[in-house]
């Protein structure tokens, strides 16, 4: 019997990377989880891996930018599992570009799914947690949320936001049982660099991404963690990188 047992979380961004290795670390531990993210065949490809765990998996094939979608994951996830414990919003893009280059379609993406992902999250599932008096939400901010390089501009000011919406969602909620932890990863194995169109950046980029990176599994680590301390505990931020990241 684990911390999680029967507790239900949200998670997006659930289809690789991060979100893929957290879910499978809760579904372990015995939580259940509904899985969000838009490439569906992924999320089946996970449920049936873990089909032997303790834990419940349902999917749902979403778009963080959608409103609508979001709100109707929370729903659904609360209709299906009676309560949702947690929310782990992981949902991310990093199309890093020199503001020079003028990729604003890029500069879109990014506010839409970084930030108000993060916000349709918190939308969708914090009057529940307050009207349970319990809940944990959980987003992932990042390591370019502490510091900044040519090229990481935008994607920065999309993670300082999540800091910043984490930070004001805290002192929210500080007089409940709700708690709130940013995940900042400095730069871990995943897919996240294939959305990089900006070959000047690239070629900047291949030293930074020159270090001992990390596993997911490093951050669901983390999460983990942050999510199994005591119920007096509430771990705000961790930031996590590699040994030999500047
Ligand atoms: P991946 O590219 O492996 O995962 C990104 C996830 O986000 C995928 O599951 C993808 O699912 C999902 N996603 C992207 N756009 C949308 C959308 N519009 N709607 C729903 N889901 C979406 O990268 P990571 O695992 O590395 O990224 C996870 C988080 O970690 C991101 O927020 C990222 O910014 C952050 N991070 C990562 C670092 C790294 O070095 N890897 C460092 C610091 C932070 P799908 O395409 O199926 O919709």
């Amino acid at each position: 019997m684990t911390e999680l047992q029967g507790k239900t979380f949200i998670i997006t961004g659930a289809s690789s990377g991060i979100g893929r290795a957290t879910a499978k670390k809760l579904v372990e531990n015995g939580a259940n989880v509904a899985l969000a993210a838009r490439r569906l065949e992924r999320l089946n490809e996970i449920k049936e891996e873990l089909s032997d765990q303790p834990g419940e998996i349902i999917l749902k094939e979403t778009d963080v930018t959608s409103r609508e979608q979001m709100e109707e994951l929370g729903r659904e996830a609360v209709n299906h599992f009676g309560k949702v414990y947690g929310l782990f919003n992981n949902a991310g893009l990093m199309p890093l570009s020199l503001l020079k280059n003028q990729k604003v379609d890029e500069w879109d993406q990014m506010v839409d799914v970084n930030i108000k992902g993060v916000l349709y999250g918190i939308n969708a599932i914090l009057p529940h947690m307050i009207e349970n008096n319990d809940g944990h939400i959980i987003s992932t901010s990042s390591v370019a949320a502490h510091q900044i390089f040519p090229g990481s501009s935008v994607y920065s000011g999309t993670k300082f936001a999540v800091k910043a919406i984490m930070m004001g969602l805290e002192q929210e909620v500080a007089q409940t049982n709700i708690r709130t932890t940013a995940i900042s990863p400095g730069v871990v194995n995943t897919e996240l660099t294939e959305t990089i169109t900006d070959k000047e950046v690239m070629e900047q980029f291949d030293s930074v991404l020159n270090v001992q990176q990390l596993n997911s599994e490093d951050i669901a680590e983390a999460v983990y963690y942050a999510l199994t301390q005591p119920a007096h505990v509430d771990v705000n931020e961790i930031v996590v990188r590699p040994v030999d990241q500047p």
